[in-house]
């Protein structure tokens, strides 16, 4: 079994990167109601119930387009903050998407104080409608406060990281997977 990786040090990038390549991914967590709980539990953000058990449609009809919904959120996000990653300007049409599902989070949620501190909360059951709402919520954290100076691409996979390095020279997603690749295929190379 698949382990999951989680090196994007903010949530919304450890969401889009629920993929492990793009443009094309062999390896995909919300491809499945099974994968997708798997994730959100490795992550800390456990799912009780795939769909909205509010909605009116057969459980595994709700499952798969909340799945679709989730997955084309998470390319929203990509899209978002991969040019900015790169000192790049990010489409208007994603940041409008980001604060639809935000503000969708901020009607359905509320605040819960915990540690001197409040922050968004959603009633249970947890489903895969309320990671999105978590993800967005992220998104407009790192949007609104960064640090986007520290917002970094893995040029072998696309991850999304932030380098939280002091001497802020990340370049890898994890040395153990890509940046290792690599090292090897430069020594095999030659390049070393
Ligand atoms: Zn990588």
């Amino acid at each position: 079994m698949m382990e999951v990786e989680l090196v994007g040090n903010a949530f919304c990038l450890d969401f889009t990167n629920t993929v492990n390549a793009r443009p094309v991914a062999r390896r995909d967590w919300l491809s499945t109601p099974e994968e997708a709980l798997t994730w959100a539990a490795a992550t800390g953000h456990p799912l009780q119930q795939i769909g909205d058990p509010a909605e009116d449609s057969a459980p595994e009809t709700r499952d798969l387009r909340d799945l679709a919904a989730a997955r084309e959120f998470r390319e929203t996000v990509f899209r978002v903050f991969q040019p900015v990653a790169h000192g790049g300007s990010a489409p208007q049409e994603g940041l409008d998407r980001i604060l639809a599902v935000y503000g969708e989070g901020v009607t359905q949620g509320h605040l819960s104080g915990q540690d001197g501190n409040f922050r968004l909360e959603w009633a249970p059951p947890r489903t895969v409608r309320v990671l999105m709402w978590e993800a967005a919520t992220s998104a407009m954290e790192l949007l609104t406060h960064g640090p986007l100076d520290r917002l970094g691409e893995c040029p072998s996979c696309c991850w999304l990281f932030l380098d939280v390095s002091k001497n802020r020279r990340r370049r890898w997603c994890s040395m153990t997977t890509c940046g290792s690749r690599d090292k090897s295929r430069r020594y095999y190379s030659g390049k070393g």
